[in-house]
């Protein structure tokens, strides 16, 4: 049995990217560990319902999906949510800002810590582009290299896959504007880059109740979100979109990394 690391920028992204294979690995027998950079609290959503403040909110969230999933661990880093204004620098001292070396030497320490046999972090482009993400990147390869953890796994989505989708999406008046949908273009990898697609179906009704206990991002009014989105598709459809994720391995392949994810793809059709 391993240890497996998750590094994610904020809650709700550890079950949006990779929830299906946390739950997957954890259940095979796996120790599996979230690390989280930010408690969130510049998402969408300013204020919740009952007026609690967001970033505690959303680490309650993020400790009930992390259970759900069956993570034996999470650990926060608290470092500044960087928010996403396009057109708008991230405040200083935000997650983003920092410099890699050291933003990352917490996440050096958990990986020494755990003995980590592998870390998932996110591709270069940083997914969609959030500053927050692209920051998880660089300070994952950075911690990993010296850390000295063997395997790097990037958390992604096949981008025709998804600029399929997004082109379905802005048929719907109002619910993609064309600048976002054009933003895609360059989003998330090449579905040629991809090593490894792992089936997740298995794990679903564990993805689907994580992701119900993000339910502050499933309920902000901020326009449309992937979490209320994926949450009000009927279960054939959920299982179609939720029911694989992707990654990249750039460092060579591994025996442990088999274990996690399945094989890689090529092994099979996909
Ligand atoms: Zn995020």
């Amino acid at each position: 049995m391993g240890t497996l690391v998750s590094f994610h920028a904020h809650p709700d992204d550890e079950t949006l990217l990779t929830g299906g294979t946390l739950a997957r690995a954890a259940a095979l027998g796996h120790r599996v560990v979230l690390a989280v950079a930010t408690d969130g609290e510049a998402g969408l959503a300013s204020r919740t319902a009952g007026g609690t403040d967001l970033g505690r909110t959303r680490v309650a969230e993020l400790e009930q999906a992390a259970a759900t999933l069956g993570c034996a661990r999470v650990v926060r880093f608290g470092r500044p949510d960087s928010g996403w204004s396009p057109g708008r620098a991230p405040v200083e001292g935000a997650f983003s800002r920092l410099p890699v070396e050291v933003a990352s030497s917490a996440l050096i320490e958990l990986l020494r810590d755990e003995q980590a046999d592998a870390l998932t972090i996110y591709d270069p482009a940083g997914g969609y582009g959030h500053p927050d993400h692209r920051q998880v990147h660089r300070v994952g390869r950075y911690a990993a290299s010296v850390a000295r953890t063997p395997c790097v796994l990037e958390a992604t989505l096949p981008r025709q896959l998804l600029l399929r989708l997004v082109r379905v999406a802005a048929r719907i008046p109002g619910l993609l504007d064309p600048v976002r949908a054009a933003s895609f273009e360059t989003a998330y990898t090449d579905r040629d880059d991809i090593t490894h697609t792992v089936d997740v179906r298995p794990f679903l009704t564990a993805k689907r109740s994580a992701l119900r206990a993000h339910c502050s991002q499933a309920s902000s009014d901020a326009g449309p979100r992937t979490l209320r989105l994926l949450l009000g598709l009927p279960a054939p459809a959920f299982r179609l979109v939720a029911g694989r994720e992707w990654f990249v391995e750039r460092t060579p392949a591994s025996p442990i990394t088999t274990q996690f994810l399945g094989p890689r793809d090529g092994v099979r059709s996909s």
